[in-house]
């Protein structure tokens, strides 16, 4: 067991950063190059757009936006040191990436064989990402190498680079992942901070940093949902559950009758048709004529309703 080098998790053996931080790692390289597309559409493509004024007309042309140089700095081409800090402190995006890439290569083995077939190992001299030197090529290469990198205690200090990275560029281009909480409890802690953020494959907890994929999340809040039935029931030997039938919408509401012959049923009794759908899964619309089953009450009211 090892710890992280940016929180005091646990990391898993081998590696520098606990799983919450290498899946943050891992979102940013795949948040970078849509946030990259963003600020240019946002702050270059709208400039560079000759203003659309009626040919030959007297319609007022709009004037064009002008281009903020800092923003086409951060996206062109350019140097970066990962050792010493740039003149402005804002080195663009792909150098930045491209730099690091290099540093996690110098870490990397490479085989090779000497001019007399001898088998060496040495250093890479520099990375080459297969889809080229770009935002996009350099944060496909560095997903790839991630589990490399993990290993090298200059994980944090990418770590770092990419949260002042994702940072400047969320603040300019005013759009961050959404993160969407999950229902069960986390399998790891128990505590009900699972969330899935957009971007991410896994689906994350916020407080232990285990990570789920989205398949083994379903299993596992299948299965809390089964033990928690299961704990009901057995809670709750009292109550009856009764087969109803749904006979009906009327607006908003749903007649509900025991699902007993014509001749045996009683009135029928009215429930908000949304709470019926909702505790069922079954849509508002196909309701009529489904059959249920509920829980009756102290009060005769019905509850807990699903499917027959
Ligand atoms: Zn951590
Ligand atoms: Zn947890």
């Amino acid at each position: 067991m090892s710890s992280c080098t940016v929180c005091p998790r646990t990391a898993p053996d081998g590696q520098h950063l606990c799983q919450l931080h290498a899946g943050e790692l891992r979102g940013w390289l795949a948040e970078i190059p849509a946030q990259a597309l963003l600020l240019a559409e946002e702050f270059v493509a709208r400039s560079a757009r000759p203003a659309q004024g009626r040919v030959g007309g007297t319609g007022q042309a709009v004037a064009p936006v002008p281009v903020d140089l800092r923003v086409l700095a951060l996206l062109g081409p350019g140097r970066y040191d990962p050792q010493g800090a740039d003149d402005d402190g804002q080195p663009p995006i792909a150098a930045t990436l491209g730099a690091w890439a290099g540093h996690i290569a110098y870490h990397h083995p490479a085989a090779h064989r000497d001019p007399h077939g001898i088998a060496r190992l040495q250093p890479c001299e520099q990375a080459s990402p297969r889809h080229g030197e770009s935002i996009t090529g350099w944060c496909a290469w560095l997903t790839a190498y991630l589990p490399f990198a993990l290993t090298l205690p200059l994980a944090a200090g990418l770590h770092d680079a990419l949260d002042t990275l994702v940072r400047r560029l969320r603040h300019l281009t005013h759009s961050q992942p959404q993160q969407h909480p999950r229902a069960a409890p986390c399998p790891a802690c128990d505590l009900c901070t699972l969330v899935r953020t957009d971007g991410r494959w896994y689906v994350h907890c916020l407080t232990c940093g285990h990570q789920l994929t989205p398949d083994q999340y379903d299993q596992h809040a299948a299965r809390v949902l089964k033990t928690r039935t299961a704990i009901h029931e057995r809670t709750h030997p009292m109550t009856e559950r009764v087969p109803v039938r749904v006979l009906l919408l009327f607006g908003d509401e749903a007649e509900i009758v025991a699902d007993v012959p014509a001749e045996e049923r009683a009135e029928p009794v009215r429930y908000p048709a949304a709470d019926i759908a909702a505790a069922t899964g079954v849509p508002v619309d196909q309701l009529a004529g489904q059959r249920l089953t509920a829980e009756v009450g102290a009060d005769d009211q019905l509850s807990d309703w699903r499917v027959a």
